[in-house]
């Protein structure tokens, strides 16, 4: 199946070729660690995550990059104004901006974890590729691209006439916004940093580029150092979050190029902003959550994951607590309908002569032609709810249960938001095992109420006792 995803950069859909046929190379913008990950953040992650998850289904080879920003993001970088967001950051908190990154990339981890992201093959930190981006400031500087004012290098667009392809921004409205910014080193306000010199900033370096002075670099640089690094010159798919197109996205175009001569990228993709209850997040509307808010509200990683994916990375997604409320009932039907699938695989229950053939074989073809048209989840989802429609009618033949399964061991694999195969039976808590033989004696008896007490008893714990030609057993309710 071809797989179509919209490219902001000719804004239409695209066939996804790679460059080497049979491997995809993608790299994410990834986060900037001066903060607990919030879950308008991971929007964005986890649609990197089902993308490479998806060109895996389809039997492509994915390589996965995403950085990690530990240095030289401002807190306005827009106009290049404001400060180090690592730096504002230890201000605040008295430690230092090394600590800082420490703190939040191991936060950024275990949110993966509890997200079940497939780990990136490399998640490269900026500070560990100065070095690499001395280099390509070091070509741009001798091709005349980039000039250097007090020892900070600048990159003058004015040489790169392709600037704003991506953004369609127009050189007047750039001049128009850039003029904000006072910066007198610049030959032009639209000009954006490669390398800094600032005496008082705490992550510093020598110059890895020649007649440099010790500094630090510009955000923009990074990425485009540490995805040719690992991918090469030319990367099939590069995502971010849309307010990564504008400057930072337009501006690694113009110096990779610059310094390649080659097309960067062959499809950008960029995620949508979440809105969480019909609004922009913000910490003063009190609509801000990071990832361990919600699961400090018990829902759990795979619910809020549920909830971030179910609609299409390019709709607006508005999140809210009831979201999570229904991703935990989608989730359960989904669970339910997979477990008496185990029973009748398994022969814990009695197979039927209902055919679910054709079911899972249209559920699975309207998944990938969901998946293929630009990662469209929501229509996958609705495939995924017609398997469990057509499953909890039927009385399966034992073979169609299983091929049921494998159907939707398949959409975990490609969504990863309703968790792995349930077991046949859930292994109940000690306790409730206990006085489920308790019962067994009460009936044995004939003390009918103490029999009825204990299953109430057991019904509020939130199971319930089935009474099989093998005997009682207890199933989660
Ligand atoms: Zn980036």
């Amino acid at each position: 199946m071809v797989i179509r995803l919209h490219n902001s950069l000719t804004r239409q859909l695209e066939e996804l070729r790679p460059l080497r046929p049979g491997t995809v190379t993608m790299y994410h913008c990834g986060p900037t660690v001066y903060s607990s990950p919030h879950i308008g953040n991971f929007r964005s992650f986890l649609f990197a995550d089902v993308l490479r998850r998806f060109v895996e289904d389809q039997g492509l080879a994915v390589t996965q990059v995403m950085n990690i920003t530990d240095v030289g993001h401002l807190t306005l970088d827009d106009i290049e104004g404001g400060e180090d967001k690592m730096e504002a950051a230890s201000k605040k908190t008295g430690k230092t901006a090394w600590q800082i990154a420490e703190q939040y990339i191991e936060e950024f981890r275990l949110c993966q974890q509890q997200l079940r992201v497939r780990l990136p093959h490399h998640m490269p930190r900026a500070t560990e590729f100065i070095a690499q981006m001395g280099v390509i400031i070091d070509d741009l500087l001798a091709k005349d691209v980039a000039y250097q004012v007090n020892g900070s290098v600048y990159f003058a667009i004015e040489k790169f006439p392709a600037y704003g392809k991506l953004s369609g921004k127009v050189i007047d409205e750039l001049e128009e916004g850039a003029r904000v910014a006072v910066n007198d080193e610049k030959h032009d306000p639209r000009d954006f940093a490669l390398w800094k010199v600032d005496a008082k900033h705490q992550m510093q370096w020598d110059a890895p580029f020649r007649g440099g002075s010790r500094g630090f670099p510009g955000w923009h640089i990074e990425c485009s150092a540490m995805s040719t690094h690992y991918l090469g010159e030319q990367l099939d798919i590069h995502t971010g979050g849309e307010d990564n197109m504008f400057p930072h996205h337009e501006c690694e175009i113009a110096q990779t190029e610059a310094h390649t001569g080659k097309r960067f990228v062959s499809i950008w993709m960029h995620a949508r902003h979440l809105l969480v209850d019909g609004k922009k997040m913000s910490k003063s509307l009190g609509n801000f959550f990071t990832v361990a808010d919600i699961l400090g509200k018990g829902y759990t990683g795979l619910e809020l994951r549920y909830a971030l994916i179910r609609v299409q990375y390019r709709q607006s997604l508005n999140f809210t607590l009831a979201g999570l409320d229904e991703a935990r009932a989608a989730i359960a039907r989904v669970q339910q309908c997979r477990r008496r699938l185990v029973r009748l695989r398994d022969g814990l229950e009695r197979a039927g002569g209902d055919s679910l053939g054709e079911a899972v074989t249209s559920a699975n073809e309207a998944f990938t032609a969901a998946m293929s048209d630009d990662l469209n989840v929501s229509e996958a989802l609705a495939a995924v709810a017609a398997l469990v429609a057509a499953s909890n009618k039927a009385t399966p033949l034992r073979d169609d249960a299983t091929a049921a399964l494998a159907a939707f061991a398949r959409f975990e694999d490609v969504l990863g938001c309703f968790g792995d195969e349930p077991a046949a039976v859930d292994e109940a808590p000690a306790e409730l095992r206990q006085l489920l033989g308790q019962r067994n004696a009460a009936k044995k008896q004939k003390d009918w109420a103490a029999a009825d007490r204990i299953r109430d008893e057991i019904a509020a714990a939130g199971w319930k006792i089935v009474d099989a030609p093998t005997g009682a057993r207890l199933e989660k309710a």
